[in-house]
């Protein structure tokens, strides 16, 4: 029989009923140190106060209103986030994927509007990973997300990661955007180097065509930059942001250039709960803390600290680890031993850390995590992966 969840998740058996912090407590009562942090979302770890204020006050207010009316909370997020970044225009979703829905048509559009309606092509990578929509499952391509699901969306071209030749070549009369995340989250933590992104842009530049980043994961603080690009010195003409933008509450949006939203006017695009009062309250409360150079700051120290000790651990163990990899809060182990096995193995050692594609494990901790919770990190992944070694 089927269960009444839709079984689409491999789940562990794990029940969470509690968090604080960088911590989550199990409905037996053990505490287990979060470094998946809900795969990047919980950005400020679990239950911040100032989060939980402002959902508070907020919901004695107003949930909800249509997008028929004004919305002051979603004018203010739209004007930090225009304030911080390469930004003229927000559009706020509620997911990664609907972002990358937006970004594709918004890209089309404006070819249209040029009056290039043949331009509709957007290029993309192998290993990455832009949600689960038609048009999400059909930027990425791969035979996992895709098999299956009848016609895939079309006007996408697949390349090789780090192929910057075969993006030269890829570009035609069709070719609108390229898409890409500065770090890939699921395929790996395969972080794409400044000089390709800067490469990248002059690429889009010289052709004519538009940059599209999905910072939906690598976003909003998680690198040590309020985005992931900033590290490059460029900027996208569209850029994808959803998990750690709501904290925890289901929210996304898709940054652009005036230039290149010009297509997007009143009737063109739209959604229910996007943008609504309780999601853009949290949202502001996120980026007041995040965008703070300060805690930018503290992000980019707590990286090398972690970095440090996980250098320490690949060399601790050789017959798990391979190697670190990663930016900032965005780390992955690459894995000898099975990755599913480590993690496992961290469970037992009551640590969460999130696996993805190419042997790895990812650790996406809250940006906040303490040097306490640094530490105690280390010594329970030693004792996973000493389990690992012995199993
Ligand atoms: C998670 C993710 C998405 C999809 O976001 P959802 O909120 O799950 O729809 C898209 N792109 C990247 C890079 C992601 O990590």
């Amino acid at each position: 029989m089927i269960p009444s969840v839709l079984p689409t998740y491999s789940r562990a058996p794990l029940n969470f009923v509690k968090g604080e912090g960088s911590w989550l407590v199990e409905a037996d009562g053990r505490r287990f140190l979060d470094l998946g942090a809900g795969i990047a979302v919980n950005a400020l770890g679990h239950a911040h106060p100032k989060l939980v204020d402002a959902i508070t006050t907020q919901a004695q207010n107003l949930w909800h209103v249509s997008n028929l009316y004004e919305i002051p909370q979603q004018q203010a997020l739209a004007d930090i986030l225009v304030d911080n970044t390469f930004a003229d225009t927000v559009f706020f979703t509620n997911s990664g994927t609907e972002s990358c829905e937006l970004a594709v048509k918004m890209a089309r559009k404006y070819f249209f509007d040029q009056g290039e309606p043949e331009r509709v092509e957007i290029i993309t990578f192998d290993g990455s990973f832009h949600g689960r929509s038609s048009a999400g499952i059909a930027a990425a391509g791969s035979e996992k997300m895709t098999k299956g699901f009848g016609p895939l969306l079309p006007g996408f071209v697949h390349l090789t990661f780090g192929d910057l030749d075969g993006v030269t070549n890829a570009i035609t009369d069709k070719t609108a955007a390229i898409l890409i995340e500065p770090v890939q989250g699921e395929g790996g933590i395969r972080v794409v180097p400044d000089a390709d992104l800067k490469a990248l842009r002059d690429i889009c530049d010289s052709a004519g065509i538009l940059l599209i980043l999905d910072e939906v994961q690598c976003g909003v603080g998680r690198t040590g930059k309020l985005f992931a690009h900033e590290w490059a010195g460029i900027t996208p003409d569209i850029m994808m942001v959803a998990k750690g933008i709501g904290g925890g509450f289901p929210l996304g949006a898709v940054l652009a250039t005036e230039r290149a939203a010009s297509g997007m006017t009143a009737g063109t695009h739209g959604s229910t709960y996007g943008g609504n009062p309780l999601g853009c309250a949290v949202g502001c409360a996120v980026l007041n803390e995040v965008a703070q150079p300060r805690f930018l700051a503290e992000v980019s120290r707590k990286s090398s600290l972690m970095r440090q000790k996980l250098e320490g651990l690949v060399a601790a163990h050789p017959d798990v680890f391979e190697e670190v990899r990663g930016a900032g809060l965005m780390l992955g182990l690459k894995c000898v031993a099975p990755n599913v096995d480590v993690v496992n193995a961290g469970y037992a050692a009551q640590v969460i850390t999130v696996p993805a594609a190419d042997n790895v494990i990812r650790l996406l901790p809250a940006l906040n995590l303490t040097d306490d919770d640094i530490n105690e990190a280390f010594t329970r992944l030693d004792t996973a992966a000493t389990q690992v070694e012995t199993a």
